[in-house]
């Protein structure tokens, strides 16, 4: 027996079998049987929301012998014979675009139907007709012979004029709900004897975004497998990306999982997964959230806010989509703006570090302020102790920063970003960073955010270690945000026009005098010495 698809064995032939366009059927099987027909009617909606089949089992209606409830009888001749019926027109408007065609339906059209009662023209995708061929159906529209009924269908239903609309009683067809499609799928894997999954059945509902005929030929695509259809055979084949993985990606945000997070973006990177329909999951996925938190309240890291701006920045980078750029790295970019720095691991570890260093201090009654025994106030102490280092690396920089020291380290910085040696979490936080600055002993480094800087200065230790490891170059350095660099080289030019000079300050001999107030007047550059 010949192969055939799905989509087209389990095409309804009654309005009863039609899913998830009730309302619509409903009102056509009354006026089959209130005999109340009209002689134009336009379908528009979604791809592969039944508006073709509906418009078939209309025309079969029309004409049958003994319509039962409204729908066609699929005994009597006519219902036998439907393919093979003359007056039955079917026009594709996509390939037939011109006005000729349209001619052809008119001079035809006075000539009563051969077999029943009504000769149907249905013209599918209608909105592709030319001006031309709109002006000459819409002849036709305004005085139609009785024994003629069109029926117009369109994705594009704005693209259709409105004198054209006016003629026609129109009918929107909408998605099919997702437990519409798992349902009339679940039947069709039991007659076909196809293994799949409850998760997977889901998935192929959701992916096939309210279109019939597209979850039946996805569905007929991934049995050819001859196993059992799962969640990881449909991520596998078709480059969609599940729901558990949005829901997986979004969590990694909610638990500040940054090693999941970048493996994640990492496999949608590697799969090449649609970068479009990834976003739009992503946005339904958080909108679903933030409504959550509205009506039910929410004990999650994440507030109502957060969702709402994550929605807006990321419809707004489908806008910046670009060829030349990695897409996933915006993605990246724009979901690490709300991990929470603090609680991340690699702050966690500097923060008890230093922590620890503080107690050992505290212990040994080297710092007597009060204050310090504070946890709080440990922790901001650190972050001052931080901010001090920032600023020495700055200034030893500046103190003999060179182009040619640059130009060099550019290409010594290209030679590590490209070395196999650099790999996971340090590649991802590395890969858009560049440095801006070089002097003999220090590099001045910029990342797009403050929470890749944050990540960075937190694994300097490491970094400069497979710096001196690839280039065979020791070399102190810090990381900073464009914004800051900015300001930076701002005060350095102004610096260098009032002829200042900057002095080489011992990061050692900085730890020792740690605490001191003299530390601010070390490098705060408006007051380094002038010549
Ligand atoms: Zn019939």
């Amino acid at each position: 027996m010949k192969y055939k698809v799905l989509y087209r064995k389990y095409r309804p032939d009654n309005f009863d079998s039609i899913v998830g366009q009730d309302y619509i059927t409903k009102i056509l099987k009354n006026s089959i049987i209130n005999n109340q027909v009209s002689h134009a009617y336009i379908f528009s909606g979604p791809r592969g929301t039944g508006k073709t089949t509906t418009a078939k089992v209309l025309a079969k209606a029309l004409n049958c012998a003994n319509p039962e409830n409204g729908s066609p009888c699929g005994k009597c001749e006519f219902c036998k014979n439907f393919k093979e019926n003359p007056d039955i027109i079917e026009i594709d408007a996509a390939s037939n675009r011109g006005v000729n065609e349209i001619r052809q339906i008119i001079d035809n059209i006075k000539l009563t139907p051969t077999n029943g009662k009504y000769k149907v023209y249905i013209i599918d995708e209608v909105h592709m007709l030319t001006m031309e061929a709109f002006n000459a159906l819409l002849l036709t529209l305004e005085e139609p012979p009785t024994h003629t009924v069109f029926i117009l269908a369109t994705t594009n239903v704005e693209n259709v004029p409105i004198t054209i609309l006016s003629r026609c009683q129109r009918f929107d067809f909408q998605k099919i709900k997702v437990e519409k499609i798992v349902e009339l799928l679940t039947n069709v894997c039991k007659k076909e004897n196809i293994k799949i999954t409850e998760e997977a059945l889901n998935e192929i509902a959701i992916v096939s975004e309210g279109g019939l005929r597209d979850a039946l030929s996805l569905l007929d695509q991934l049995s050819k497998n001859e196993c059992e259809i799962t969640l990881e055979l449909i991520e596998n084949q078709i480059k969609v990306v599940s729901q558990k993985t949005i829901n997986a990606l979004l969590d990694t945000i909610e638990q500040n999982n940054f090693d999941e997070f970048f493996n994640i973006i990492n496999d949608f990177r590697s799969r090449g997964v649609d970068y479009k329909t990834l976003v739009k999951r992503i946005v339904e996925s958080i909108s679903k959230k933030a409504k959550n938190i509205m009506l039910h309240g929410s004990r999650e890291r994440l507030n109502f806010d957060s969702y709402k701006n994550m929605i807006f920045e990321l419809s707004d980078s489908l806008n910046k989509i670009n060829i030349n750029v990695d897409n996933y790295t915006i993605l990246e970019m724009l979901l690490l703006n709300y991990f929470s720095i603090n609680n991340s691991k690699v702050e966690n570890e500097v923060v008890k570090e230093k922590k620890e260093t503080l107690k050992a201090k505290n212990e040994s009654n080297i710092i007597e302020d009060k204050s310090i025994t504070n946890n709080d106030e440990n922790v901001k102490e650190n972050s001052e102790i931080d901010e001090n280092l920032i600023n020495i690396r700055i200034n030893n920089c500046f103190y003999d920063a060179k182009r040619t020291y640059l130009e060099d380290a550019k290409d010594e910085y290209q030679k590590l970003l490209n070395d196999s040696n650099l790999e996971g979490k340090l590649k991802n936080i590395l890969i858009d960073s560049e440095i801006v600055a070089a002097s003999s002993k220090n590099l001045i480094c910029t990342c797009l955010n403050n929470h890749l800087v944050n990540l960075a200065n937190g694994m300097l230790e490491e970094i400069e270690k497979l710096f001196s490891k690839i280039c065979h170059k020791d070399y102190k350095i810090i990381f900073l945000t464009k914004d800051r660099w900015n300001k930076e080289k701002e005060q350095y030019i102004l610096d260098l026009k009032a002829k200042k000079v900057y002095k080489y300050i011992e990061e050692e001999k900085q730890k020792e005098i740690d605490n001191s107030s003299v530390i601010n007047d070390v490098f705060d550059i408006s007051k380094v010495e002038i010549v």
